[in-house]
């Protein structure tokens, strides 16, 4: 159900709430369950008329069986009890006869509608995520299997291209195919990241770390890479050192750095600029461009796996979407967060937060 929903009457929410596979629960002021769908029953065990008329967090504790549902009524209640203005969304997993996970939304609703004040969603996604870990392992072996061959194929044309005796065609042909092995050698080592962050296998070595010595070796990189783009960087000499892994904080500022010229087409400046938020103890990097932008559909599954715009793979960037969504991974991992600001044809810039020594318990650290 989208927000939008809830400017209709409660006639035809609960109308199309028949045809939904979600079980929808709607709460009053007092947290009393208005309307619950049938479809409530084959995801929860709950019966409408049973409960419609009852305090949902009577419902909860007296009518589920509590042990198996503890996690979903408490994480439930708690959002019910603390709503946030915005929408809030958990998974939990459960086990009756068998293991299940269920996505719960709690959505308010501002103004109540037909004294209806909160709706509650909640999904069976058991075979959502099996599918997902199946397609996780299959990519995690495949990418495996692929990395032999592939430094194969860098290792030989390496030492072909060290031979004085090639002709010049000759010599084009060896450095394309050692690109491409570089590419795909990229796209195995970002395959396997993602399926390390998704299966949370993934570890980081957590140090004090220099932003602008890391920015000193990624820049040249970029440079090199994308043929003189505009880099402008920002960076105040007294910044506190962040706590990160060197080598992952690397890695996501090349990947951001890397999406901000490559979706400048035209050559627009990139920005990287850095600042500390003594509140929070964390240091906050920004890296704007000037670019395509991102519109706001694109945005809400940006930072997904194999989300690319369709409006950019038209005009023929190439990438596989893989790349915001390890960033996100790597910098919740190293205690930050990401977001992005932007607007179609004007322009993004992606902020990412580290932590401080201040904001950072030592105990965390790995090293
Ligand atoms: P890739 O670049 O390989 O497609 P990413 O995960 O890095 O993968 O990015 C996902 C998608 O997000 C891109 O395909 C593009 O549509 C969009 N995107 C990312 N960064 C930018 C940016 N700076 N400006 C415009 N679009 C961007």
């Amino acid at each position: 159900m989208t927000s939008s929903k809830s400017c209709k009457t409660l006639g035809a929410v609960t109308n199309e709430a028949k045809s939904m596979t979600e079980a929808l629960i709607l709460l009053d002021n007092n947290n009393y369950i208005r309307y619950c769908s049938d479809t409530a029953y084959d995801v929860l065990g709950l019966h409408p008329h049973e409960v419609v008329g009852q305090p949902i967090a009577e419902v909860l504790s007296s009518r589920l069986p509590y042990q198996t549902y503890q996690d979903l009524a408490d994480s439930l209640l708690e959002m019910v009890a603390n709503p946030t203005g915005c929408p809030q969304t958990i998974e939990v997993g459960c086990s009756l006869h068998q293991s299940r996970e269920l996505m719960v939304t709690v959505l308010p609703m501002s103004p109540a509608r037909d004294s209806v004040k909160t709706s509650v969603l909640i999904r069976d996604v058991t075979q959502e995520r099996e599918t997902e870990r199946r397609r996780d392992t299959f990519i995690a072996m495949l990418s495996h299997e692929l990395r032999d061959p592939i430094t194969a194929i860098m290792g030989f044309t390496r030492m072909l291209l060290e031979k004085s005796s090639l002709t010049d065609n000759e010599r084009e042909w060896l450095e394309n195919v050692h690109i491409c092995g570089r590419r795909l050698n990229a796209m195995t080592r970002d395959l396997l990241d993602v399926v390390s962050i998704r299966s949370d296998s993934m570890t980081v070595r957590l140090e004090p770390v220099n932003l602008q010595q890391i920015l000193d070796e990624v820049l040249p990189v970029i440079e090199e890479t994308y043929a003189g783009p505009r880099l402008l960087v920002d960076v105040p000499q007294n910044l506190p050192e962040v706590i990160a892994d060197r080598n992952r904080l690397a890695q996501v500022l090349v990947n951001l750095l890397s999406n901000a010229v490559k979706y400048s087409p035209r050559g627009e400046e990139v920005r990287v600029c850095a600042y500390h938020e003594p509140r929070r103890e964390r240091v906050v990097v920004a890296v704007d461009d000037q670019g395509s932008g991102i519109s706001p559909e694109e945005m809400e599954s940006i930072f997904a796996p194999f989300q690319r715009s369709h409006r950019l793979e038209k005009q023929g960037m190439n990438g596989v979407g893989l790349g915001l969504c390890i960033v996100k991974g790597l910098v919740e991992l190293m205690g930050g967060e990401l977001w992005l600001e932007s607007e179609l044809g004007t322009g993004s810039t992606f902020y990412f937060s580290l932590p401080t020594r201040q904001g950072h318990s030592p105990t965390q650290w790995l090293n």
